[in-house]
């Protein structure tokens, strides 16, 4: 299916590796070009390159943290009039929330709730000129199913659900659509960094808990990033116009929920 996509431009953030990177690879397959982010420079440009090579796109990498005003200054620099946004930053850690001071919340919000309003500020009205802009934004399946642990997660990612079903229905009638993307437990290096701290913890190997983890999700397995780019990219594509303010779980039917 082409997606109609071929030759715009997109800004996808936190995209070396694991979900945003899947993005990046799905948008490049239908030839778009792009600026990637991430903060470290050498498996940054190296995603680059593999981008560049397989798919012939124009590709250019920017060394930034996403979640900082400098940040997002030079991302935005690269480039100021995507067609296409996709919004990513690392999740916040996990912990009891009587730990957590004023600080560690301003952290989590600047990174999973007001970096991606901030950036979408900077680009919805040239979208909205040029009649075409997508904007995805990847928070989590917890926004619908709170994991207890992740409260700060469940909290900046809900604030962000929030803003984001108020403008998505003002941008829609100029072709500019805003949906969010709700990643079940993805194969993804966090993912397997949350299975070794979980397998150090309780004593059991890191096969053990891979293998539970597997087998408590209705699909029996873990999601392959490349499904998520795949949803992403289709998001993100001329034939999703009619699509905007929604929350797209992708768990393998782990929200038990009939709607
Ligand atoms: P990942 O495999 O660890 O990849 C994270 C990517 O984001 C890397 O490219 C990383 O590069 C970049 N990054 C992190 N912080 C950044 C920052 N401040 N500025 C710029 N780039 C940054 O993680 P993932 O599994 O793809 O997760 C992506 C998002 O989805 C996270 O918010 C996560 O909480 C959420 N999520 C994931 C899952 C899952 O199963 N994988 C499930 C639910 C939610 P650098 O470290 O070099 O910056």
């Amino acid at each position: 299916m082409d997606l109609g996509i071929s030759g715009r431009r997109a800004l996808v953030c936190a995209a070396s590796k694991g979900l945003g990177y899947a993005c990046a690879e799905a948008l490049a397959a239908e030839g778009v070009n792009m600026v990637i982010a991430a903060r470290t420079e050498g498996p940054l440009q190296e995603a680059a390159e593999a981008l560049r090579s397989a798919y012939g796109v124009e590709v250019t990498a920017i060394a930034c943290d996403i979640t900082t005003p400098a940040g997002r200054e030079v991302a935005l620099a690269a480039c100021p009039d995507p067609d296409i946004l996709v919004n990513n930053a690392g999740g916040p850690p996990p912990g009891d929330f009587r730990d957590w001071s004023r600080d560690d919340w301003i952290k989590a919000l600047d990174a999973n709730m007001l970096t991606p309003i901030e950036l979408i500020k900077a680009t919805v009205d040239g979208m909205i000129e040029r009649r075409f802009g997508r904007i995805v934004n990847i928070t989590s399946a917890a926004v619908k199913q709170p994991i207890e642990a992740l409260g700060l997660s469940n909290g900046a990612r809900a604030g962000l659900t929030g803003f984001v079903a108020g403008i998505a229905r003002q941008t829609v009638a100029h072709n500019v659509t805003i949906n969010n993307l709700l990643p079940g437990p993805f194969e993804t290096d966090r993912l397997r960094s949350n299975i070794q701290s979980a397998a150090e913890k309780s004593g059991r190997s890191i096969a053990e808990v891979a293998e539970a983890r597997r087998l408590e999700n209705p699909a029996k397995r873990f999601g392959d990033p490349a499904e998520f780019g795949q949803a992403c990219a289709w998001l993100c594509s001329s034939l999703s116009g009619f699509v905007t303010g929604q929350n797209i779980v992708l768990d393998g039917g782990a929200y038990r929920g009939t709607l």
